[in-house]
């Protein structure tokens, strides 16, 4: 198979890199499940923008606070500066975020922003937004999308990338040549026991990374999200009480019922106080309290989390839901430049699994799908701004040694196990670091 542009991924990331390619080019978007399976269809809570200059220098100082100062504050800035446009894109694809009665839009607050800066759909934003780009994606021509269709390798020499290896639905293993590869394979959540994320999603770019040399940045960084519907029920994936329901008024609750934090503090403060809490009361979670929210926002606002409570059996109106951290997001990545390069020639990396840095070492809420989608369009600038100078290589395709994927059940596990061995490296290090610090503080 043959194509200028093959993305890996059909979330956020993935569609609307393919959005911003031109007509003539051809693209191929593969996604390893169904189109609509992915994490940017999840997201409930919203997507960040800069309402106006005035909130700039806020939102700039909320999100590196967040990332606790380790963020690339020209990531940062471009981030905020190109939302406007982002969002702007959506509304012309046709996305439906809340309105006023005059036909603004309305804005919701997360914890640890000082302001109301995300726009949002009720407690389905992800999948307004992501259906949307989809439908898009469908009316375009030049755009192929291939479900059920897996990266397993890179095709690579030299530090310069060819196109990418694939297995296909039934099972076949296939090559695919392409001047650009973009790699939007999103988070590392299947490889948690309890996490939010899509169970396969599993930091497969992070592999392909590893095996071929291109380089990682910030692995060690993981956020877990302080609330999670706590189940006793072996759940494939845990599902996220959205921050949005402490911006606008839920608190949390030890056993006792006290409140034992501020709810408003950055995700793994809160996280950090939750397991602290459980720990001292010998429970398996703390409860989250909804009812400081009035009864018709939290249905207008979060219809799904107040359904899945009740099928749950909990009324949010009435009684308080059991909360517990899980994993979530993943800051690190694959290392890109502003331009979402890699650090091997014409491969881009773009959305949860590339790192440009813009989070630091925690993500601030609402951030990501921006980061995801601002990002994205870069990355198909940027291949457009470097067409010309594309390197080809026929004769490694042709005589790509095929062999070494016949056992494609083994290579995965093999990949699995190379991202969780690289991560929990890093977080040793990390751990060392800090304890030689303390030492040398006297602490
Ligand atoms: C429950 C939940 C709630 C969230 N809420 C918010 C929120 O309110 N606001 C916000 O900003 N962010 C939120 N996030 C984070 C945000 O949704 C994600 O970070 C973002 O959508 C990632 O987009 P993406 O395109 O990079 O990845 P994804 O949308 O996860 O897409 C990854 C794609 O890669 C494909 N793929 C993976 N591996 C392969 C492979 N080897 N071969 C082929 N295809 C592959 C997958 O099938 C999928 O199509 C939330 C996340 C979760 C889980």
């Amino acid at each position: 198979m043959k194509t200028d542009i093959l993305i890996v991924g059909s979330g956020c990331a993935g569609l609307y890199c393919a959005l911003n390619l031109p007509e003539e080019k051809d693209v191929l978007v593969i996604t390893k499940a169904e189109a609509e399976c992915n994490d940017s269809y999840l997201a409930q809570g919203g997507m960040c923008m800069l309402k106006d200059e005035t909130d700039y220098n806020s939102f700039f100082v909320d999100t590196m606070r967040a990332g606790h100062y380790e963020n690339d504050g020209k990531s940062v800035d471009i981030m905020i500066r190109s939302s406007q446009d982002v969002v702007e894109d959506l509304l012309r694809y046709g996305a439906d975020f809340q309105k006023d009665e005059n036909g603004e839009l309305l804005f919701t607050r997360e914890g640890a922003h000082s302001e109301k800066r995300i726009i949002y759909r009720e407690d389905v934003t992800g999948q307004e937004i992501t259906s949307t780009l989809l439908e898009e994606v469908r009316r375009h021509r030049n755009i192929r999308l291939m479900e059920h269709t897996t990266m397993i390798d890179l095709i690579a020499e030299d530090n310069v990338c060819y196109g990418a290896v694939v297995q296909l639905e039934d099972g076949t293993v296939t090559k695919i040549e392409a001047d650009f590869v973009v790699m939007a394979t999103g988070g590392i959540g299947g490889l948690y026991r309890h996490s939010t994320n899509y169970r396969h999603l599993t930091g497969d770019a992070l592999a392909m990374a590893i095996r071929h040399g291109i380089e990682l940045k910030d692995v060690d960084y993981v956020q877990i999200h302080p609330t999670t519907f706590y189940s006793k029920e072996d759940n494939d994936r845990s599902f996220l009480i959205s921050e949005s329901v402490r911006g606008e008024g839920a608190v949390l609750r030890d056993k006792n019922g006290n409140r034992f934090v501020n709810e408003l503090l950055p995700r793994d403060v809160v996280t950090k106080a939750i397991l602290e809490q459980m720990e001292k009361d010998g429970t398996e979670h703390v409860w989250e309290d909804l009812r400081p929210i009035p009864a018709e926002e939290l249905e207008n606002h979060f219809p799904n989390i107040v359904e899945y409570c009740r099928q749950k059996g909990y009324d949010v109106t009435k009684e308080c839901i059991p909360v517990v951290p899980a994993q979530h997001y993943f800051m690190g990545g694959v290392k890109v430049n502003h331009q979402s390069r890699t650090s091997m020639e014409q491969l881009y990396a773009v959305g949860e699994t590339a790192c440009n840095g813009v989070h630091g070492k925690n993500r601030l809420a609402s951030n990501s799908l921006l980061e995801s989608l601002v990002f994205a369009k870069r990355a198909a600038q940027d291949m457009m701004a470097c067409q010309d100078s594309v390197k080809k290589n026929l004769g490694l395709i042709e005589h790509l040694d095929m062999g070494c994927y016949e056992d494609v059940e083994t290579l995965t596990r093999e990949n699995r196990r190379l991202v969780k061995k690289e991560i929990e490296a890093a977080q040793a290090c990390a751990r060392a670091e800090q304890d030689s610090e303390k030492t040398e503080k006297g602490e």
